[in-house]
């Protein structure tokens, strides 16, 4: 099956400089090398909808309100989100936990209001340093997940991916071992196993994300139980993108 592999583009490109993005790599590009998925900045969307007509790639938008139709000056929600063609939300990133104070409980709102409105959601959970250094990652990944997925049915699952992304590993340079990424891996599964059910544990989908390059890619290419690939700062060159996605195939 193919591998799914996302592009964060985070606050990066306008809409001209997506436009020539976009238009070099799709003629470079055949949709069966990955389930690809493209989150480029709301003020992106509308030429991504409008250049990916026909395509098989999927296009996501990295924030969300968790409410629609609100007084909320500045805020953008999944109604218009929708609206604008994307499939999928990014939520729970860790800039967004970091640097905008969104906690498990607001993550959980979140999810629940993309839900509503018809988008999957890619639900970024991941250790900090210190988390990694007191050996509570594990504890970390069950607590942020339990929160974030609080009060969801099981049949919403299908419409969820979950990136682990170490917040150490993120645009860092650095990346977990195999071992590490497996352990996770497995214990973001069991989390799911007991919460749910084994079958939800199983069929759940997981991808990586932090620091991964045209370099390092196949490094990720072969891990069990690891659905794809999250790529932040590598994907904002197509070429090295498309490197990355030829690793993973
Ligand atoms: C990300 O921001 O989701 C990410 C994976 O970033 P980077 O690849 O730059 O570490």
């Amino acid at each position: 099956m193919a591998k799914i592999v996302i592009a964060n583009f985070k606050m990066h490109k306008t809409e001209n400089e997506t436009k020539d993005y976009l238009i070099s790599f799709l003629s470079k590009y055949e949709d069966y090398k990955a389930k690809l998925i493209l989150a480029v900045p709301f003020t992106s969307l509308p030429i991504c909808r409008f250049l990916l007509k026909g395509r098989d790639i999927a296009l996501c938008a990295q924030n969300i309100c968790e409410d629609d139709d609100k007084g909320y000056t500045g805020e953008i929600s999944g109604k218009m989100i929708a609206d604008v063609g994307a499939n999928y939300v990014l939520v729970g990133h860790s800039e967004r936990r970091t640097k905008f104070k969104e906690d498990n409980k607001t993550v959980n709102k979140k999810i629940k209001n993309g839900l509503k409105n018809g988008l999957s959601i890619i639900l970024c959970v991941g250790e900090s340093l210190a988390d990694k250094n007191s050996m509570k990652t594990l504890a970390t990944l069950k607590s942020q997940i339990e929160e974030a997925l609080k009060g969801l049915y099981e049949n919403e699952l299908e419409n969820i991916i979950i990136a682990y992304e170490p917040v150490w590993a993120v645009g860092s340079g650095k990346t977990p071992t195999q071992k590490d990424i497996e352990m996770a891996l497995k214990s973001i599964r069991k989390v799911i196993e007991e919460d749910f059910s084994s079958k939800a544990g199983k069929e759940i989908k997981i991808v990586y994300g932090g620091s991964i390059t045209s370099k390092n890619a196949s490094k990720f290419a072969n891990i069990v139980g690891l659905d794809g690939v999250i790529v932040g700062g590598a994907s904002l060159d197509n070429n090295i993108f498309m490197q990355i996605i030829n690793a993973m195939a």
